[in-house]
């Protein structure tokens, strides 16, 4: 068989899998003819398949470094359900069970065994692979030997010792860090010259994007969640412990399943909260964003944000752990005018040198240019890694855009409290002037005086902040340390009535929007709903009896399949997406009877 065909053969035979997705049969080519690899992907795009393959077609075993202990229990587990010969070391392992692990590595028993770099670098293991047979070394998170990255591992640095000590084996190191100059980092430091670079897309066009107007954020979410993922695996993410705390036990009293978790809570309970969310179904976890490192979790169907993250770096990485499956997920944030002014209260008041406020300045200014996008939002993000692209049609912006008005009015009004009132109030005491609402501040400082106030009263609440917030993200207005604001020189054609304003209208938070995005599966009837249920029972059992994940038993999208091709034979199961040999032998006939017991029943 040719190498191309092979590659294909194990495709089908072991992955179950029809074809090869966007540059993985070309980059697993490449490692199989013993060339090196620069795999930049994004999450969820298929990294693993392109050194996993390869392992199986060479002789001997590949190597998998890999910095996370949790996902390389899950790795191996998903690939000794497929029947491949796959084992990890690491801290976890008692010394009897690594000592097993070592003896089958040597006796050449082994497809792929992944390693944490810290044991790969120690001289008995370094002695290990003198007496082995090597495939090639596969290099995941390669961005880890970025100092300047957030996943900096040291360790990782000393691997280019695996070149000199093994130059003819091919090494693949892979990323989903898009950037320019972490890409030349990895290059230099793993000394990668040589390697074929092979860049994808980092769009993850199965994840709908949108933002609402915060007002009852709560209430937004549990909205969002029961219009669209009902029974669905979620992560909602908040800034603060208080807040993932009281938003836990807020959904949960709503009858969601919803579980905290932050670094203030012990180490067996994080631990347990993971495993439910991992294992189970539909748990949503309210977390911080110590949650998620280390989470593949294929079927995570919502990430929604109730704070804005740090930046957009920051909010692709979380909300990229939304559909690893390739299925329709969603990336939901509320934002408001006090989340900005909170940022930038934080950074203003920061004891960081100027140099670096300024570069958190830049990159809020960048998250704020993607809230409040007057168009397709995945172009913003995507602009924002240096990708172009078209209108996604799969976005808030793309599937409703916005009403716009002319506010030219409004804007001066606004612009003219401001400045009146003495450039140091927020948001909250503006309107109440312009809505000419007498409150206790307000007269206090005397400003019913100001001949703006009540000038507004024509504009709802919710619009004139709206407008406010518009009037900063286009940098008319500045926000001081202390969360007041003030006019900007750019501000002054539109305070001057010598400009026109064109600003948005609120986006109604109802269901009926565009937050609400087509079910991950559409029910035509009772009798699809009971199938989904019987498959995803069956899959449930199977999955309790050997203690994996359900996702480890049959993806969603091979079970999906099922509900839509109803095979009522083997040879028809084994057509579907993720059904190879061993998964056939093992569970096939099992989701078999669910399906022809199902057909009996109904037909
Ligand atoms: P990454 O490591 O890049 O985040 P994974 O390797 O975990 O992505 O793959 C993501 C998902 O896509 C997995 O569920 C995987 O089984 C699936 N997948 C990968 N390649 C293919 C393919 N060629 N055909 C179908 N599904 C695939
Ligand atoms: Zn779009």
């Amino acid at each position: 068989m040719d190498q191309a065909s092979s590659a294909l053969h194990t495709l089908r035979h072991v992955f179950g899998y029809s074809a090869f997705r966007g540059e993985q049969a070309a980059i697993v080519d490449q490692v199989v003819q013993g060339g090196d690899a620069l795999v930049l992907m994004p999450t969820g795009g298929g990294k693993s398949l392109c050194y996993q393959i390869p392992s199986l077609i060479r002789e001997g075993c590949g190597i998998v470094v890999s910095p996370l202990i949790a996902l390389m229990q899950d790795q191996v587990q998903a690939l000794r359900q497929l029947g491949v010969r796959a084992a990890f070391l690491n801290s976890s392992l008692e010394a009897g069970e690594a000592a097993a692990v070592e003896r089958a590595f040597i006796g050449d028993e082994l497809d792929l065994l992944y390693v944490a770099p810290e044991r790969l670098m120690t001289g008995r293991f370094q002695n290990l692979l003198d007496n082995a047979r090597i495939g090639l070394f596969a290099i995941d998170e390669a961005h880890c030997v970025s100092q300047w990255g957030h996943d900096f591992r040291p360790e990782y640095i000393q691997l280019s010792v695996l070149h000199e000590r093994f130059p003819n084996i091919p090494r693949i190191a892979l990323t989903a860090t898009a950037d320019a100059a972490t890409r030349q980092e990895i290059i230099e430091r793993l000394a990668l010259h040589d390697a074929r670079v092979f860049v994808s897309s980092f769009d993850r066009p199965n994840i709908r994007y949108s933002v609402v107007e915060k007002d009852n954020p709560r209430k937004q979410l549990l909205r969002f969640i029961r219009a669209n993922h009902e029974g669905d695996a979620g992560i909602v993410y908040c800034l603060s412990r208080k807040k993932v705390e009281e938003t836990a036990a807020w959904l949960k009293s709503e009858g969601i399943r919803a579980l905290p978790y932050h670094a203030g809570l012990d180490a067996s309970t994080r631990e347990s909260h993971q495993t439910q969310f991992v294992r189970g179904e539909g748990i949503v976890m309210t977390a911080t964003v110590a949650f998620g490192m280390g989470i593949d979790k294929p079927d995570v169907r919502f990430v929604a944000h109730l704070d804005l993250p740090k930046s957009l770096e920051a909010y692709y990485q979380e909300t990229g752990r939304a559909g690893r499956d390739g299925l329709p997920s969603n990336a939901w944030m509320a934002y408001g005018l006090q989340d900005l002014v909170l940022q930038r209260e934080m950074i203003e008041q920061s004891q960081a040198p100027d140099e670096v406020k300024r570069v958190e300045r830049r990159k809020l200014d960048a998250l704020l240019g993607y809230c409040e996008a007057p168009a397709c939002r995945r172009q913003v993000l995507l602009r924002y890694f240096g990708e172009d692209s078209t209108p996604c049609g799969n976005c808030d912006m793309c599937l409703t855009p916005p009403e716009t008005w002319d506010a030219s009015t409004a804007a001066q009004q606004a612009l003219s409290t401001i400045y009146r009132s003495g450039q140091r109030y927020g948001a909250g005491h503006l309107v109440d002037i312009l809505l000419g609402r007498a409150t206790a501040k307000v007269t206090e400082r005397g400003h019913q005086q100001l001949s703006t106030f009540g000038i507004g009263k024509s504009v709802s609440e919710t619009q004139w902040s709206t407008l406010l917030r518009q009037l900063v993200a286009q940098g008319m207005v500045g926000i001081n340390e202390h969360g007041g604001l003030l006019l900007q020189d750019s501000c002054r054609p539109v305070l001057r009535g010598e400009a026109v304003f064109t600003a948005r209208k609120v986006r109604e938070s109802a269901p009926s929007s565009a937050t609400t995005v087509r079910k991950q599966i559409e029910f035509e009837s009772d009798e699809a709903r009971a199938l989904w249920a019987a498959l995803r029972q069956c899959r449930r059992r199977l999955a309790e009896e050997q203690n994996v994940p359900a996702y480890i038993i049959f993806g969603d999208a091979t079970l999906q399949q099922m509900l839509e091709k109803r095979p009522m034979s083997l040879e028809a199961m084994y057509e579907l997406s993720g059904v190879g040999d061993r998964k056939l032998d093992a569970y096939g006939m099992a989701f078999l009877e669910v399906l022809q017991d199902h057909a009996r029943r109904y037909g």
